[in-house]
């Protein structure tokens, strides 16, 4: 239910609790098809344009629900053809939704929570502190507006979006079920119905809750990897030291090894200059990876004001790239895409309202060393 109105958001249920509603006010249950297809894949928010749904329907609907998205703050559209989409979700807080055309893919990046509370030392989100989790509704809700905004429907011939990629702000798996319900819509024919292959869940290793995923879902899972050692990834994912390296390398296994044939885990590595980008990185990270079927994606870091961190050159990236690849491994880079609209990895900075006070901190830490 949305507080501020007292209606049920029919936008974040997933089909089997729509047809709970329907059946909870007396309605047959495949009435939750026909809505759906009307949310999802005609981008339709009022009762009213739902022609298959008798008048009476329609008005006992409009008393007791309600079809909400995230409020559009901004929306841009980069030289290059990415975009990008500031929401403003219930908490007051802002999040950011990214889509990035490459190679024939549509790939929209999704906001999980305004803020983080896991503070990589190097993500301008977790620089702002936890504000909230979103809602269902406010996830899906970011590709309903994305999918709505290449104006063609259904979305199903459209397929505009054939990629989505939990790797906007937030730790997906510290909201865990909201998540899930709104990846299962992602997944669904009557949603957006994208392969469980091209979803993607990306984390920074909540290794008890990767478990917890392999129970209920099978999307596509991403490790935020970062440092090949435990002394470095304490440093620069904070999480680490909860859930170490082969803790977390091990629910990871179990995951894509649930998963079955041809599947692998898709592991992150932020290049950051001087801190992990040396060749003996390189060599700690084949040996760590030797068991795991998987592909390595290098993410040449982003700066932000004030991050104390750089990106390497393109040299020090392609050695890198080489030192991984001559071992046999498959490794991309990550072309930084959208720039120009602040839309790259780790530039994704919403408006958060920090709850733990952390931006205040770092900034008050920032003025010190600076005086100092
Ligand atoms: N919280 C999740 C998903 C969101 S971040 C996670 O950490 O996996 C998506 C990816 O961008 C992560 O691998 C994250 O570590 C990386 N990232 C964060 N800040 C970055 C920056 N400034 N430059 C490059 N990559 C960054
Ligand atoms: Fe949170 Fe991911 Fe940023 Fe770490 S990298 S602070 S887990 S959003």
């Amino acid at each position: 239910m949305t507080a501020q109105t007292g209606l049920v958001n029919l936008l974040g249920l997933t089909q089997p609790q729509l047809e709970q509603f329907f059946e909870s006010i007396g309605e047959k249950r495949f009435r939750a098809g026909q809505v759906m297809k009307w949310i999802h894949h005609f981008g339709v928010d009022d009762f009213d344009s739902m022609t298959n749904l008798g008048k009476a329907l329609r008005e006992k609907l409009r008393a007791c629900a309600e079809i909400r998205g995230p409020e559009i703050v901004s929306q841009d559209i980069s030289s290059d053809g990415t975009r990008k989409w500031v929401v403003r979700v219930a908490s007051g807080s802002c999040v950011e939704t990214v889509y990035i055309p490459a190679n024939g893919r549509g790939t929209l990046c999704v906001s999980s929570q305004a803020g983080c509370a896991l503070d990589c030392s190097f993500c301008s989100t977790g620089k702002q502190g936890f504000n909230s989790d979103l809602t269902a509704a406010e996830i899906i809700g970011q590709v309903w507006i994305a999918n709505k905004s290449f104006g063609t429907v259904p979305a199903k011939i459209d397929r505009a979006i054939t990629n989505v990629v939990m790797m906007g702000m937030g730790e997906p798996l510290l909201n865990f079920d909201n998540v899930v319900a709104a990846m299962s819509i992602m997944m669904d024919d009557l949603g957006y119905g994208i392969s469980k292959r091209k979803v993607t869940l990306s984390t920074s290793g909540v290794a008890p809750m990767i478990d917890k995923l392999g129970e209920v879902t099978d999307v596509a899972l991403a490790l935020s990897l970062h440092a090949p050692n435990d002394e470095l990834r304490n440093q620069l994912v904070p999480i680490n030291k909860k859930y170490p390296l082969d803790v977390v390398l091990a629910a990871c296994r179990r995951y894509i090894d649930k998963l079955g044939e041809k599947r692998y885990l898709t592991v992150e590595y932020t290049l950051l200059q001087g801190v992990n980008d040396q060749p003996e990185h390189a060599e700690q990270m084949i040996a760590l990876l030797a068991d795991m079927p998987c592909k390595i994606n290098l993410i040449p870091f982003n700066p932000f004001p004030h991050s104390g961190y750089e990106r390497p050159s393109n040299n020090a990236i392609r050695r890198f790239q080489d030192l991984l690849q001559q071992a046999g491994y498959n490794v991309t880079v990550r072309t930084t895409r959208g720039d120009d609209i602040d839309a790259a990895c780790g530039q994704l900075v919403g408006q958060v309202q920090d709850r733990t006070r952390r931006s205040e901190r770092y900034i008050a830490v920032r003025q010190l060393n600076a005086e100092g």
